[in-house]
């Protein structure tokens, strides 16, 4: 028989009357025949209200006894969920993290699973009872309670969807699923039907909040389906899957507001200054994105990279000390600024995507201070005044405003349940699941992927106003040409460079387009090669792992490699080598993650 998931977050089960509400949708899908695991949240607002409470007792409450406490949250919801059920005439048992058998080690407040037996919820489930189990909580070696993180009821609902195989693993939530973009910023946002794991991931790394990101990169790594609808209509929510509608390129539009950027200028060009960057950052757990790094002609090299606004202090500090170490250049500042990204698989197949959100942003007089790209995004800062208008301009300009198609039954998807699968299959599989979900936060990378068939083609000096990247990359869709990698700097001076990769099959004719352009634009500069490889990792949650980015650039630095262009991305980070030095790069990466 099919397991079904049902989680039910805080809002969800609020009242008696949610509850009620919620006990029905879990009978309604037994009754459709389903085996049903329900997770629940903590009511409302009760765990902030517990650590106020505890705050008042104490400044520094002890991790151990705040895990004692914040779980007391969940144990209420889960007997009122049992109760109501049974009031609708279902069997229903109610059971603690501990009782269910998930095991964790002992950091307090944020543990990670170990193991979860399935035994004890099996032989409810055969025995035709509806399982209600505490979300956010598990039990240690010493039996002592722990919490595995905020949102994480979340986590808890998707490895139980994943060790049990669960046909779909439902988010019961208070929005109507996951969105083209903010609906407070764009009036117009849409719905999204359904969405790659990949997209959200990114999405929700570049500003838009739906789920807990440990609970989607875990969703990806088992491929469990995961809906998101509201608990409180008959919505349809938004499927999460490897796949997203077939027909969207772009599938949603992100605004960090609040970003800034840091230019380390006059730097000495040698292996090693990336490195020095991303370390300096990492110490100091500061995510950094939109990295930029410009040789000039008299050999000093810049550096630009955005964060959070509100890390520019401790970040300026680690930059001082990272031009300390390089022994010559300064640091400077763009503040007021906000990063707009459109999001989506499709671009991997698609021409003319940059150049149609460029175009949008130059029609709406838009200025753009810095420009990355990676497979599935592209970033555009602007300055704050601008950003809404920005966003509203790239929302339209992928006419995500249109009402999407819903393109999938409303249970009837995808994880092929094995009925026929053997104890000893079952639980290889459930070790595994776990083993992957205790180790998510150490190893993120899976994979390491040199590729030599792009060409690099760099634009220096070209006048900084609005509308020229719009040109370049209008005219290279025009040709047909498949752009990939795109970095443009901070103007100095009021010029800028703008570097891409095509495909060295159509090198030739992005040239032709090149030499066009430089002609335009008087006091422009056209270089290009075709001796570059492009090396990148792929993994889960790289970019927010600061780890991941400074260890990948101390092993380039050891090796003695040059890295052209960075670009960073929640499941990939790519480099730009040179050729002549792709191998020695690939193999001191690989063993810098132990791929070798
Ligand atoms: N109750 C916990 C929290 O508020 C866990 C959850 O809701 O996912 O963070
Ligand atoms: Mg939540």
């Amino acid at each position: 028989m099919s397991v079904l998931v049902q989680k039910f977050g805080g809002t969800s089960v609020a009242t008696a009357e949610k509850i009620l509400a919620a006990a029905k949708r879990a009978v309604a899908a037994r009754q459709q025949g389903h085996q049903v695991v329900v997770v629940v949240s903590a009511r409302g607002h009760k765990t902030d209200e517990l650590i106020d409470l505890a705050k008042e007792i104490t400044e520094t409450p002890p991790a151990r006894e705040m895990d004692m406490l914040l779980s007391t949250g969940e144990q209420e919801s889960v007997a009122l969920m049992a109760m109501a059920v049974q009031k609708l005439g279902v069997q229903a048992i109610s059971m603690t993290g501990a009782q269910i058998g998930i095991v964790t080690d002992n950091t307090f407040t944020k543990a990670r699973i170990r193991s979860i037996s399935t035994e004890r919820m099996r032989r409810a489930l055969e025995g035709g009872a509806i399982v209600i189990a505490a979300g956010f909580q598990g039990i240690d070696d010493d039996f002592n309670i722990t919490t595995l993180g905020r949102g994480g009821s979340d986590t808890t609902a998707v490895a139980l969807a994943a060790v049990l195989k669960a046909q779909v693993c439902e988010i019961y939530t208070d929005v109507e699923g996951v969105f083209t973009t903010d609906p407070r910023l764009v009036k117009d946002a849409g719905k999204i039907a359904r969405i790659a794991y990949d997209d959200l991931l990114e999405l929700a790394s570049l500003g838009a909040g739906v789920m807990h990101s440990r609970s989607i990169e875990f969703a990806k790594k088992y491929r469990v389906p995961v809906l998101v609808r509201p608990a409180y209509s008959p919505g349809e929510g938004t499927l999460i899957g490897p796949e997203g509608d077939a027909e969207s390129v772009v599938t949603g539009a992100a605004l960090a507001k609040n970003e800034a950027r840091v230019t380390l200028r006059d730097i000495p060009d040698r292996p090693g200054v990336l490195s020095q960057v991303f370390t300096q950052m990492a110490q100091r757990k500061i995510p950094i994105d939109m990295v930029v790094q410009d040789i000039g002609a008299d050999g000093r090299a810049s550096v630009s990279f955005t964060v959070p606004q509100d890390e520019l202090a401790e970040t300026l500090t680690a930059a001082e000390e990272a031009v300390r170490q390089l022994g010559s250049g300064h640091v400077d500042v763009g503040s007021n600024l906000s990063k707009v990204s459109a999001v989506g698989s499709g671009m991997q197949t698609h021409t003319g995507v940059a150049a149609q959100m460029f175009a949008a942003l130059s029609q709406a007089g838009v200025n753009i201070d810095m420009i990355t790209t990676s497979d599935i995004k592209i970033s555009a800062l602007v300055d704050r005044d601008q950003a809404v208008l920005a966003l509203q301009a790239v929302h339209q300009a992928f006419d995500l405003h249109r009402p999407q198609q819903r393109m999938y039954p409303t249970v009837g998807v995808v994880h092929e349940v094995a009925d026929d699968e053997s104890d000893q299959a079952r639980q290889e599989r459930e070790r595994d699941v776990v083993s992957q979900l205790a180790s998510m936060e150490d190893i993120v990378v899976s994979e390491v992927d040199l590729d030599r068939s792009q060409a690099l083609i760099t634009l220096r000096n070209l006048p900084d106003q609005p509308g020229v990247a719009a040109e370049i990359f209008g005219l290279n869709a025009e040709e047909g040409v498949m752009v990939d990698l795109i970095v443009k700097n901070v103007s100095h001076e009021g010029r800028s460079n703008i570097s891409f990769t095509v495909p060295k099959s159509a090198a030739q004719a992005s040239l032709e387009v090149a030499r066009r352009l430089v002609s335009a634009h008087p006091g422009a500069v056209l270089n290009s090669t075709s001796e570059i490889a492009k090396l990148s990792v792929l993994g889960i949650g790289l970019r927010t792992h600061t780890g991941v980015g400074q260890r990948l650039f101390q092993a380039l630095a050891d090796a003695g490699v040059n890295v052209k262009i960075v670009s960073t991305s929640e499941v990939c980070i790519s480099t730009i080598v040179d050729q002549a030095q792709a191998e020695q790069a690939r193999l001191a990466v690989q063993r810098a993650f132990g791929r070798s």
